[in-house]
């Protein structure tokens, strides 16, 4: 007998018939012998309409009230899931985070599992029954409720199998699995058979949302047995793990877009030592994460910094740099948040010179300007106008995974 912890995100229980859809794969797992703990996420668009009726009210809400709000959603599902394993005549029980002992910090909004105290549900699955476990919220050492931030429900699932010891933690979602790029908006994107964690975790963190980064930093951490697939198809999914059979052969695995990024430009530097110091320790002191950096080589004793920060915190940055104009000295800062960017995974990059090339030559062949190149040994990214976005990855996907393409 295995213990499988399932994950079905907010399309997969969106209404009364995909309910009793999860209801039936949950059961046929619970059927074969299987103990199941299923994590389900709230219903469709449900929390972007608990955001925006927030707003409505009091567009300058609370963290803390905004979690109980958003919290509810997830309680709505697997409430409703219950039910419908229930009229099938299976027993069951629904719990929320906090009575599932999802203990977190306080960063309220993004919270961090610092636990899972797993007598409760350990004590239901002892007594046979389907554990139906609220996804994305968690409980902080005030007794308040919290949340993970927004696709968190991956990252409860992965931590409940990896505090349960479970065999499988699946997640089940509206696509087939992990595609080398969306496959919503990709023309010939395909569907990967298994991925390596470090992939997965680089392409969730570039902007692929099939999965929350979180989750596969915590499936890697916990060595949990991983896999992504259709609650509607039946079709085999995707693993994700340590180390994949194909992986000497692949350059690249897939390509990701994000749009949450923004640019800043400091224009007019002294070209000095100590100018990025105190650049960068100004936004980190604000907690302002930077991610791509280029400076410009000195020239006539004056120099420009860019950097991109989250387009959520472009605005800040701004106003930082602004205020500490006549400490770090320069002529101006240009914000830029029209820009997006687009990256290329793979694990087999580092030892191939040719493959950032090849993805330039896309970009170039589709008449798309670069603005910032950034490379690592498992990716490259770059940044372009956000309007070219789309036709920037199918250009890219298209150089790699067409049927020339050698990845
Ligand atoms: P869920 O509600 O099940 O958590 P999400 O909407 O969070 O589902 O994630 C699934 C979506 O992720 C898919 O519908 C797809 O559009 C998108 N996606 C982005 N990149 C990828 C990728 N590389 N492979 C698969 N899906 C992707
Ligand atoms: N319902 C939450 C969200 O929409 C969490 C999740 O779906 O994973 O972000
Ligand atoms: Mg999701």
């Amino acid at each position: 007998m295995s213990l499988i912890v399932q994950k079905f995100g907010g399309t997969s229980v969106a209404d009364a018939d995909r309910l009793r859809n999860v209801a039936r794969i949950i059961t046929e797992t619970y059927k074969k012998g299987n103990s199941v703990v299923a994590v389900l996420s709230a219903q469709g668009d449900t929390t972007d309409d608990l955001i925006e009726k927030a707003k409505e009210i009091n567009p300058h809400a609370s963290k803390r009230e905004m979690d109980m709000l958003l919290s509810t959603g997830e309680q709505i599902s697997i409430s409703l899931c219950a039910m419908a394993i229930e009229a099938m005549g299976y027993q069951v029980i629904s719990l929320t985070g906090w009575q599932a002992g999802m203990l977190t910090n306080s960063a309220y909004s993004a919270a961090r599992i610092k636990r899972i105290q797993t007598e409760r549900i350990q004590k239901e699955l002892d007594k046979k029954k389907i554990v139906l476990v609220a996804g994305f919220q968690g409980i902080n050492k005030y007794d308040d409720i919290t949340t993970l931030g927004r696709g968190g429900s991956d990252t409860s699932a992965v931590a409940l199998a990896a505090s349960l010891h479970a065999d499988l933690c699946q997640i089940y979602t509206d696509v087939d699995g992990v595609y080398t790029a969306d496959p919503r908006y990709v023309k010939g994107a395909r569907k990967l058979d298994e991925i390596t964690f470090d992939e997965m975790l680089e392409l969730a963190s570039l902007g692929a949302q099939v999965l929350h980064n979180r989750s596969v930093e915590m499936a890697k951490r916990y060595n949990v047995n991983m896999e992504v697939l259709s609650s509607f198809s039946g079709n085999p999914g995707t693993k994700v793990k340590e180390v994949v059979k194909t992986m000497e052969k692949t350059h690249v695995s897939g390509v990701a877009k994000d749009k949450n990024v923004a640019r800043l430009a400091l224009v007019g530097l002294a070209d000095q030592p100590g100018i990025a110091f105190k650049i960068f320790s100004l936004l980190a002191k604000h907690n302002i994460n930077v991610d791509i950096i280029l400076q410009s080589i000195g020239r006539d004793e004056s120099k420009d910094i860019s950097f991109t920060v989250a387009r959520s915190d472009a605005e800040e940055a701004k106003r930082v740099m602004e205020e500490n104009k006549e400490v770090i000295g320069f002529q101006k800062v240009e914000l830029n948040d029209h820009i997006a960017k687009i990256s290329i995974v793979g694990a087999g990059m580092a030892n191939n010179a040719g493959v950032a090339c090849k993805m330039f030559e896309a970009l170039f062949s589709a008449g798309i300007n670069i603005n910032m190149i950034s490379t690592s040994e498992i990716k490259v990214s770059v940044l372009v106008d956000e309007r070219e976005a789309d036709r920037a990855v199918q250009a890219v996907h298209d150089r790699f995974f067409n049927e020339f393409g050698n990845a």
